[in-house]
């Protein structure tokens, strides 16, 4: 213990610590993690500086070497090259699983699993996972459950109510919403943030700049009038693209033809603003798109107030981020086809966006 009076150490940081430092505490970044910890009904939050520094640091501070994660097969790119290369040389063992087959859940459980990593509508795929189910299979194996619920938003799932012990979100997708800030969190109990927050954001350093906490906090007071508008448009859209002929698939959670719609109608009070569809030439439909459309940018990132789309083929992923096995491959393929293209509706009028999509790709 350090002589409180005339200094102090990470040790010794806490709620009652003074702002003496933005990297140990800062009350604009407080007020942004109270908020998103009610909003969660979390007990706390610790923010970062993106929502890769939240998910390595959560992976990095939940696991050692010689522990076993499970990780879906299908998540986020960054987050799945995080979890096949750093941590298996950190001695920490993955096994990536469909988190939406619970018998392969069940089935990749070893006496040293730790955490079983879900993200729920899954990026780029939209394939979701049953928060509930895999809570009580993790709970029951002495581990403990991880959701991403950046696509989903408190608005339409919390995860910690479903039993999930932490919640991820990158920031900087629908909670700030306006494309102008990175930023991270992640939610849990207090014990479990408090130390996070010493091990990565103290340690590693990857905190959130108060100036990015602000505009996210700005962006967060119009949640959910904007998850609702973007909800209404996604529809739009979705209905436009399933009927129109050059499109052979759309996936949205809110359409009857989601293979899981019945899990999304159980567990999102909004089907959010994310979907994807498939065109039977993607490549050349992605040249079209990229040079025709002219609201909709043609551009990676996605809950941000003006719509972006991109094209992603199966390939590529495949190679670059994913390392399936023959039978994850099969299955990912069955859902996701030979490449998709991530459409995040943005909140423009619908009957626009619906002329913009129907004049690059008629
Ligand atoms: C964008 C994204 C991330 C990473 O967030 P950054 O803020 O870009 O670091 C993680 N998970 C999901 C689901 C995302 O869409």
């Amino acid at each position: 213990m350090t002589d409180p009076d005339i200094s102090f150490s990470a040790e010794d940081i806490g709620a009652e610590t003074p702002y003496v430092y933005t990297r140990w505490g800062n009350p604009t970044v407080d007020q942004l993690e109270r908020k998103l910890a009610s909003l969660e009904g979390t007990e706390a939050a610790v923010a970062f500086a993106s929502g890769m520094a939240a998910i390595s640091g959560l992976l990095l501070q939940t696991l050692q070497a010689g522990d076993h994660l499970i990780m879906s097969d299908a998540a986020y790119a960054g987050a799945s090259e995080l979890a096949n290369d750093l941590l298996p040389r950190s001695g920490i063992t993955v096994t990536r699983v469909n988190l939406s087959d619970l018998a392969a859940v069940a089935a990749a459980f070893r006496p040293a699993t730790r955490l079983v990593y879900a993200e729920t509508p899954a990026n780029p795929i939209l394939r979701l996972s049953d928060i509930q189910a895999l809570a009580d299979l993790a709970h029951a194996h002495g581990a403990r459950l991880a959701v991403d619920s950046t696509f989903a938003t408190p608005i339409a799932t919390r995860p910690a109510a479903l039993g999930a012990d932490f919640v991820v979100h990158s920031l900087t997708k629908y909670i700030c919403g306006h494309g102008d800030a990175l930023g991270g969190a992640i939610l849990g109990r207090h014990e479990d943030i408090a130390k996070i927050r010493q091990g990565t954001g103290i340690h590693f350093g990857g905190v959130l700049s108060p100036f990015n906490a602000w505009l996210i906090l700005r962006g967060l007071a119009t949640l959910p009038l904007r998850m609702r508008a973007h909800a209404e448009n996604a529809l739009a859209v979705a209905q436009f693209l399933e009927s129109h002929p050059k499109v052979t698939r759309v996936i949205y959670p809110g359409l009857e033809s989601h293979p899981q719609h019945e899990l999304a109608r159980r567990q999102m009070d909004n089907f959010s603003g994310m979907l994807t569809f498939q065109t039977k030439d993607g490549r050349e439909t992605a040249r079209k798109l990229a040079k025709q459309l002219e609201i909709i940018h043609y551009a990676v990132s996605l809950g941000h107030q003006r719509s972006l789309v991109f094209y992603l083929p199966t390939d590529d992923l495949l190679r670059t981020s994913f390392h399936m096995d023959a039978a994850q491959e099969a299955s990912y393929r069955q859902f996701a086809g030979d490449g998709v293209f991530r459409l995040s509706v943005g909140l423009e009028t619908p009957e626009d966006l619906i002329r913009d999509l129907k004049q690059a790709l008629d």
